[in-house]
């Protein structure tokens, strides 16, 4: 099923929470809503499920609107961070709850219920309390309970943040494994930005209300919109720069460290002035003098699989550097020439933070 938001508002009373949100997301998309706390993701989700009505604009799931309707009448399923399992019922009553209410024949009813626990690989835990389950297989039955009553939107509000380290990666996988064999359109909220890089089709990442992109991880990651995006989704070294050409091969920006250039056209005139700047692990070591930085090492940070560095450039700017499969050590205050290869360089109107 297709979503189609257009113009949304909400204010709670305090100030809009949601300014002017206009979004379409695609079926059978995994789709996420990524941003800091307090920018409205949540509530965002909430007006999808129908927990509460918009103040303007609308919501339609395919052709039809939905903005009046409520929770009831929308056939989502949600999943929520603290789980919310009902303490008092077993594995196979909470995930068959959805269908007692919907008065489904007994038969297809269990039947069902079983048949999404095993989905969830919980088909052996259905006597079990939630107070006798792991965080994980609580869930894990959370989603059962959300899948059983083949939902044709599913929400997720941070639904792994209560899990360590190890089996929020484990999750991740099988959700993205679950989608995969559901298709089920999924709606996805969270403040962590390697969750919906590694997980999502595409990102809407939002700021105080608004949303400031829509696009797939990688041109999320890759050509950000503005430094808000940029700033979110990893860390990126930034210097104050002006345009000094421009044109379909490239455009070529003056910085107080040397001049840089990217291959990709942007919409500037030559003066103007913009951020330029690059990943930590777009620098090279061994690298030509086009496109290049030179720098000091001030400190490495060994960390196994890769070697953080930090080193100052010319003006004085500190630069963090990232070394993948390091092999051999550096003293501390080598002369760096760090390359910038023009597709990893950043450049974004300095108006647009
Ligand atoms: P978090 O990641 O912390 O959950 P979020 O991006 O999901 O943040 P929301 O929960 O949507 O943010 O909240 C956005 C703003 O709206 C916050 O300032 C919050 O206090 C306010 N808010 C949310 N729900 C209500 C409500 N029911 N009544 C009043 N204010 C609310």
């Amino acid at each position: 099923m297709k979503i189609s938001l257009k113009n949304l508002s909400k204010d709670f009373g305090s100030g809009p929470v949601l300014k002017d949100v206009s979004l379409d997301i695609e079926d059978q998309e995994l789709f996420f809503l990524l941003g800091p706390s307090g920018c409205g993701k949540t509530t965002l989700l909430r007006l999808l499920a129908g927990f509460y009505p918009p103040d303007h604009g609308e919501i339609y799931f395919d052709e039809d609107e939905v903005s009046g309707l409520g929770a009831n009448e929308r056939n989502t399923g949600m999943v929520f961070q603290n789980y919310a399992l009902w303490p008092h019922l077993n594995v196979l009553q909470n995930v068959g709850y959805g269908l007692d209410v919907r008065k489904t024949d007994k038969y297809e009813r269990d039947r069902r219920v079983l048949e999404t626990l095993a989905l969830v690989q919980m088909e052996d835990y259905g006597y079990r309390f939630p107070n006798e389950l792991s965080g994980g297989q609580q869930q894990r039955v959370a989603l059962a309970r959300a899948l059983v009553i083949k939902p044709k939107l599913l929400l997720f509000d941070e639904p792994l943040s209560n899990l360590d380290a190890r089996l929020r990666i484990e999750l991740r996988e099988e959700i993205r494994a679950l989608h995969q064999r559901t298709k089920i359109t999924t709606v996805y909220v969270t403040h962590d930005h390697s969750e919906a890089l590694s997980l999502a089709d595409r990102i809407a990442v939002l700021n105080d209300g608004r949303i400031e992109q829509v696009a797939s991880p990688r041109t999320i990651y890759r050509q950000p919109s503005s430094r808000f995006v940029a700033d979110f989704v990893g860390e990126t070294n930034w210097w104050p720069g002006t345009i000094i050409g421009t044109g379909n091969k490239g455009t070529a920006v003056k910085t107080s460290i040397g001049e840089l250039g990217t291959t990709k056209a942007g919409d500037y005139s030559v003066g103007a002035d913009v951020w330029v700047g690059f990943r930590p692990e777009s620098a090279r070591l061994d690298w030509g003098q086009a496109n290049s930085v030179r720098t000091s090492l001030v400190a490495i940070e060994y960390l196994g699989g890769r070697e953080e560095y930090r080193c100052t450039s010319m003006d004085g700017t500190l630069i963090k550097v990232s070394i993948p499969d390091p092999a051999i050590a550096l003293p501390i205050g080598s002369q760096l020439v760090l390359g910038i290869p023009p597709e990893s360089l950043i450049v974004l109107p300095r108006s647009g933070i």
